[in-house]
């Protein structure tokens, strides 16, 4: 048996063994159902680009400020993301995590930084989420005008952007970009709240940290605050500095596919706790 092999079978043992587990994902996580991190580095960007736009075009959309200053031409990039993030099914390895945290007394609670709505669309529990950056699907005042974010409507006109539903306004996505004092927190912060009330249930959690960067360590420093049990997967930087960090090289599928046959046949640990 290998390193990584064994690093699998005790991954399964980590996560067969545990009451609860909290899910803490990255980039790395939505790439594999063909997403890109809205608040990536920018080659990525260019998968999403409207026809005549071009690539220096988008850095304009990753500030804060261009719902403000060129709602039209803004909603033409975003209108498209959104559109993109309502039509991509979730990989499978979402399914595999809810099926996982099914069995657990305590159940998941998810940790993430990509605005996609994946797991929601995978039917992990709106109220077991927190989106540390926000989410696509929800609109704020761009001003602001005021704290309230609503969901995002149906379909987007750039011609007829959105407009913030109390002042009348530009809205925007209620996610954060760069240079961004504008962005409201109150969704992510009543996120954060109920997570604080459940995180003191479970008596011995795992964390199943996936396609967490160094660039924007959020999601990694969230992972290793909590100061348990860590699985981390993740496909170009997996190192692992503590005991009690397990690392698996690879992307997120295909290790979580590998955690789940080990999790059905290996070492004879059953999928309950
Ligand atoms: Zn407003």
């Amino acid at each position: 048996m290998d390193l990584i092999d064994s690093n699998i079978a005790r991954a399964a043992q980590w996560i067969a063994g545990a009451d609860a587990m909290i899910i803490a994902a990255g980039a790395g996580m939505s790439v594999d159902s063909g997403l890109p991190d809205f608040r990536g580095s920018n080659g990525i960007w260019t998968t999403l680009l409207p026809a005549g736009m071009h690539e220096p075009d988008v850095n304009a959309f990753t500030q804060g400020r261009c719902f403000a200053d060129n709602p039209r031409e803004a909603w033409r990039f975003f209108g498209r993301a959104l559109d993109v993030c309502r039509e991509t099914a979730p990989h499978a390895g979402y399914a595999l995590l809810r099926d996982w945290a099914a069995a657990k007394r305590h159940g998941a609670f998810v940790y993430t930084s990509n605005v996609d709505g994946q797991f929601q669309a995978a039917g992990f529990d709106e109220a077991r989420i927190i989106e540390c950056h926000g989410s696509i699907h929800h609109f704020q005042c761009a001003r602001p005008c005021s704290p309230a974010t609503w969901a995002a409507p149906r379909t987007i006109v750039p011609a007829r952007p959105p407009r913030c539903i109390h002042c009348g306004g530009p809205a925007r996505p209620n996610f954060l970009l760069f240079s961004d004092p504008s962005w409201v927190v109150t969704r992510t912060n009543a996120q954060r709240l109920r997570m604080e009330v459940w995180r003191g249930v479970p008596a011995n959690a795992v964390v199943i940290e996936i396609g967490a960067g160094l660039a924007l360590p959020a999601v990694r420093m969230f992972a290793e605050s909590l100061r348990l049990p860590l699985v981390r997967i993740n496909a170009h930087e997996a190192q692992a500095d503590s005991k009690s960090v397990l690392s698996l090289q690879g992307t997120a599928l295909g290790i979580l596919q590998c955690i789940d046959r080990s999790l059905a046949t290996g070492s004879g640990v059953a999928r309950t706790a």
